[in-house]
């Protein structure tokens, strides 16, 4: 089943057009990539849907399970379980990793929680990302490979059922890009639907079931996996809008 539709999604900037009617169709339980060069819109596609530009400030519909959804602001699109990790780490360096995880999750309407219970918390979250640093180590004493992995334990700490991930590789090395990679595989079969944004093919080749791909604002057209293969050319093709074969 569909758990996402974006359907003609026009969003503009002072002076720029943003999205020109993009769509985009995510289903239930995947792994879904969208690809696109620098400036593509891919990840303004992703802030709309998250609810980061203020209520109506685009045109379109998004369906969200089974419903119509106009995220007003970013806490409205988590309360339905969509979380965006942004390709800039929202981390604060002179916290710790359970200070971090717990950073606008704070339990509402005053329920308060002991330190004692946010760091068990925080402990399961980490095992579940496979980080086993001491939750007390600060932000800015850990790399960026951990820093992406602490991102994705904060996800969790909300109830995400769709994980979205801008360019969560760009910064990592070849290891650390590897686990998060299975990371992402071992979430699908616990039913969590991701969507990852990425140029980097081989990974996209390694772990995506769909892959929509942007260009200038536009959607060019979304691969199914499984039935096109991840056929190299034609993304690239796609993605710079002409042959690329005889550079
Ligand atoms: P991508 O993530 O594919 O690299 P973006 O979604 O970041 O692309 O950007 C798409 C276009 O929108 C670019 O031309 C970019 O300069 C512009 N843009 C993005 N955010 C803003 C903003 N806050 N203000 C003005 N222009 C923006
Ligand atoms: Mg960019
Ligand atoms: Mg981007």
């Amino acid at each position: 089943p569909v758990l996402l539709e974006m359907r003609s999604i026009t969003k503009t900037f002072p002076g720029v057009k943003a999205l020109a009617d993009v769509n985009l169709v995510v289903r239930e339980g995947e792994i879904h990539a969208i690809c696109g060069e620098n400036g593509a819109g891919k990840s303004t596609l992703m802030k709309v849907l998250s609810g980061v530009y203020p209520y109506g400030d685009y045109s379109g519909e998004i369906r969200y399970r089974g419903e119509e959804a106009r995220f007003g602001d970013i806490r409205a699109s988590e309360n339905s379980g969509i979380v965006i990790i942004h390709q800039e780490l929202a981390l604060i360096p002179g916290m710790s990793i359970t200070e971090n995880i717990f950073l606008g999750n704070e339990p509402r309407k005053g329920v308060a929680i002991d330190w004692k219970t946010a760091q068990r918390r925080a402990l399961e979250l980490m095992k579940l990302v496979g980080l086993k640093e001491d939750p007390d180590t600060l932000i800015k004493d850990i790399g960026v490979g951990k820093q992406q992995l602490i991102e994705i334990a904060k996800a969790f700490a909300k109830d995400v059922k769709l994980l979205i991930l801008d360019e969560p590789t760009a910064a990592l090395n070849e290891s650390d890009s590897q686990q998060l990679l299975d990371l992402l595989r071992e979430f699908k079969t616990q039913g969590i639907t991701s969507i990852i944004i990425s140029h980097k093919l081989n990974e996209i080749e390694a772990i995506a079931d769909s892959i929509t791909i942007l260009r200038d604002g536009k959607t060019i057209e979304t691969l199914d996996v499984k039935a096109d293969g991840v056929n190299e050319d034609r993304i690239v093709r796609g993605m710079v809008g002409r042959d690329m074969s005889s550079r």
